[in-house]
């Protein structure tokens, strides 16, 4: 939006921080009253485009006008040098220097993943946290370490899988991915899944189970069937540092991930 003198947004920013201010209740904007504001911001909204019709959530994948911006060394990362990676360290190197999205000036470093390149199953969840953000690792701390045990109940180590994020940096104070974070950061997701070739995906969590499925489902309807995004089949389930919090919820991501264990034993994965 432009910060021409009649943008609604700009001039309510300007009533906050002077309502804020030591002014007290006072009101100072030139040519504007509470009324013409309101009046303002309504039509404003009146105009916007519809909202996401995924809540908030964008597909991963899914063709989206991204606006990306220059990296810090000027150069743009465009999808076709992303799909062009050759390998995956070649990729990873593309996103330690992303700025496609506004989270590269707040990540301190970008957390692309890790594992076998040639993994059978690939983990994905939402975003890096605080500890992933330091550590340059996906899947660390408590929740990380839940996930370890996890995978070990149907017999798979951590370092036989991938693991990885919808977004490969840190939104400020965890908060949700943004629509045009995850449109900007999927070609880099859809890229590692096409140079590992797994044989299933395990979305973790609501966010990243809705963004892989193009859904606005809850993760318990989800749950228990089979899934496909990008040609590769998706079993969903509780993001670990859920179940961290609802204990009760480990017995239906057992049941998830016998799922995964059936789908890679080559059995009827209803049965
Ligand atoms: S979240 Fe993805 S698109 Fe955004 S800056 Fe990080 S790597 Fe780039």
């Amino acid at each position: 939006m432009n910060e021409s003198t009649n943008d609604p947004v700009r001039l309510a920013r300007r009533l906050l921080t002077q309502t804020l201010g030591a002014e007290g209740d006072a009101l100072v904007l030139e040519r504007e009253t509470r009324q013409s504001l309101l009046t303002s911001l309504r039509a404003s909204r009146d105009a916007a485009p519809a909202a996401p019709s995924h809540h908030g959530v964008a597909a991963v994948g899914r063709p989206v006008a991204v606006a990306v911006a220059p990296t810090a060394t000027g150069v743009t990362i465009e999808d076709a040098d992303i799909a062009g990676a050759g390998d995956l360290s070649a990729l990873a190197e593309l996103v330690s220097r992303c700025s496609r999205c506004e989270l590269h000036s707040t990540r301190k470093q970008a957390v692309f993943g890790e594992g076998a390149a040639n993994a059978r199953v690939v983990c994905v969840g939402e975003a890096p946290g605080a500890r992933e953000d330091e550590t340059g690792r996906p899947f660390v701390g408590r929740a990380g370490q839940l996930l370890d045990r996890l995978l070990r109940t149907i017999g798979l180590a951590r370092e036989s899988v991938y693991i990885c994020n919808v977004l490969k940096s840190r939104p400020p104070n965890n908060r949700d991915p943004l629509p045009g974070e995850v449109a900007a950061c999927s070609p880099y997701l859809l890229r590692q899944l096409a140079l590992i070739q797994p044989e299933v995906i395990i979305a973790f969590g609501a966010f990243a189970s809705r963004a892989l499925l193009e859904t606005t489902s809850a993760l318990g309807r989800m749950r228990g069937q089979l899934h496909e995004y990008a040609g590769y089949p998706v079993v969903v389930t509780y993001h670990p540092a859920a179940l961290l919090r609802n204990p009760g919820w480990t017995r239906p991501t057992w049941e998830d991930l016998q799922l995964v264990r059936r789908l890679l034993d080559g059995d009827d994965p209803n049965g």
